[in-house]
């Protein structure tokens, strides 16, 4: 991959980990702004729960994007970013425009999709 890819994606990266830090960020301010709020009877509590259960389903899903945002960020800086991890290959520049944190390249993506199932 070109220098000038590398620094491409580099930007695409870390742009998508500022966006990443900034609605967890939003989504504690909001949680914080729940506890503060009265409480008056059974029925807010349950909503405010399920509200608070949807939040952490949300946050999870984004803590561990930003994971595999820092493997990439490892990656370009040691020099093996854009190489599948499963068979080796390079991952196309199409793919990882879409996607820069791809662990593996499209064939194998669905073979793990598929075996998932
Ligand atoms: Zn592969």
């Amino acid at each position: 991959m070109h220098e000038s890819d590398l620094k491409y994606f580099k930007e695409l990266l870390l742009e998508r980990k500022r966006q990443i830090r900034k609605n967890i960020e939003d989504a504690y301010v909001e949680m914080s702004g729940l506890n503060e709020s009265e409480v008056s009877d059974e029925l807010d509590h349950a909503s405010i729960s399920t509200d608070r259960m949807i939040e952490q389903a949300v946050s999870s899903q984004q803590n561990q994007e930003l994971n595999e945002i820092e493997v990439a960020l490892s990656k370009i800086a040691n020099g093996t970013y854009g190489v599948c991890d499963m068979c080796e290959e390079e991952i196309s520049i199409q793919r990882l425009k879409v996607k820069p944190h791809a662990k593996y390249c499209i064939v194998c993506r669905e073979i793990i999709e598929k075996t998932k199932k």
